[in-house]
């Protein structure tokens, strides 16, 4: 077994953190999750340099390349604080949605947008009381004639305010059992009826809003899969959303950039870089494992609970290597108020814990 990356993957390597690092450059301040630097033009650009899509098909004009050259470019992108948000959802999980249960127009209406960098996308999932037991969604979408009419309220949705498009889960069927009345629609959020309220984060930020939908009509061809089959989409869809390399590289950079300032005359110190820098290749190996396919069904779970909780201890980290100065508001004070986030979206750690035991360990409930 050969773990060195082939040339061809260490040049695409090079090239992507240079295009990341001139990216990066571009903001104010450093930011250490993929999740708030957004950037119309950078997607544009990834678009331009088939940096997207780049593991779909061929045919539907994807890069048809193996999932690897994907992994090497997000990490590159992500370990150097490129603003990549705006493409993100479409890149890691909507597109991939439409390719497993979407129908041929719905790939040819959307698909070229998202390849090409230009179509930003929301996930609504989460409601106020919904969020890590999806079951209970509750905005409901009831058909009429050829369209759809959605009423009801997301929260946390990241970038609805900016977005073009949003991915909805709904409830179409109130009589069925809460799993099998669920459906997925495509919104488009300049549609009457919506309504967008950021929410400030601790970090001072707002790139997650509360979305409202007041009798908003959604054209009955943008339903997505089956109608009442959402559940069994949307695991799938959370396979893409837990087991990539953006759960672990979000603040590498932050570690690598403290471990620079850390006292490493003192044991205690070196012990910990060497612990956070061991767990960090051991968390890499277990997003290589997901995107291989070699994972046992839902241990995206325990791939997205190791790699959060690691960066949330490299935040603390860093914290604790700046000392007093952690106090000033700065990129490590911004780095610890946002990193209680990680081990939250895209599934709670505490509910994952409950999915390795179950699903994967096969505890009894
Ligand atoms: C930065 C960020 C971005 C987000 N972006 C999006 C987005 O774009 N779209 C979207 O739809 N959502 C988004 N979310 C929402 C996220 O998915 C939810 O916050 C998450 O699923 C938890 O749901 P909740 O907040 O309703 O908490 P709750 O489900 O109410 O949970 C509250 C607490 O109870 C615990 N808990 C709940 N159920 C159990 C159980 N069965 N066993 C043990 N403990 C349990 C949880 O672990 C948690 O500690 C985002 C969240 C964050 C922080």
């Amino acid at each position: 077994m050969d773990f060195n990356w082939d040339p061809e993957l260490i040049a695409l390597r090079a090239e992507v953190e240079e295009f990341a690092r001139d990216a990066a450059a571009g903001s104010d301040v450093r930011e250490d999750s993929w999740a708030v630097g957004y950037s119309r033009e950078v997607s544009e650009e990834l678009g331009r340099r088939g940096w997207l899509g780049m593991t779909w098909p061929v045919e539907v004009g994807g890069g048809g390349r193996p999932p690897l050259h994907r992994f090497v470019v997000a990490e590159a992108l992500i370990s150097n604080g490129a603003p990549i948000a705006a493409s993100w959802f479409a890149d890691r999980q909507i597109g991939p949605v439409l390719l497993a249960f979407g129908d041929d127009d719905q790939r040819r209406a959307f698909l070229p947008d998202m390849l090409a960098g230009r179509s930003s996308w929301c996930v609504g999932m989460s409601e106020p009381d919904a969020g890590s037991d999806l079951a209970a969604v509750r905005t409901r979408a009831v058909r009429d004639g050829d369209t759809f009419v959605v009423d009801g309220r997301k929260i946390w949705t990241s970038f609805a305010a900016t977005a073009d498009w949003c991915y909805l889960i709904c409830r179409t069927d109130p009589d069925a059992p809460a799993h099998r009345g669920m459906s997925e629609l495509i919104v488009d959020m300049r549609s009457p009826g919506i309504d967008v309220r950021p929410i400030r984060d601790m970090t001072g930020t707002s790139h997650f809003c509360e979305v409202t939908f007041d009798a908003v009509r959604v054209p009955a061809s943008r339903l997505v899969g089956a109608l009442n089959g959402s559940f069994r989409q949307v695991m799938r869809q959370l396979e893409h959303e837990r087991g990539g390399i953006d759960r672990l590289a979000s603040n590498v950079a932050l570690l690598r950039d403290s471990v620079l300032d850390a006292d490493t005359a003192d044991p205690i110190v070196r012990q910990e870089i060497a612990s956070l820098e061991s767990s960090y290749r051991v968390g890499r190996l277990l997003v290589l494992r997901e995107v291989l396919g070699q994972t046992p069904a839902s241990f995206s779970a325990a791939t997205k609970t190791f790699c959060t909780e690691l960066e949330q201890r490299v935040a603390r980290f860093a914290a604790s290597v700046a000392g007093a100065e952690a106090t000033l508001w700065n990129r490590i004070a911004r780095g610890v108020c946002y990193s209680p986030a990680y081990t939250i979206m895209g599934g709670t750690t505490q509910v994952l814990r409950n999915i390795i035991g179950e699903r994967v360990l096969g505890l009894p409930r």
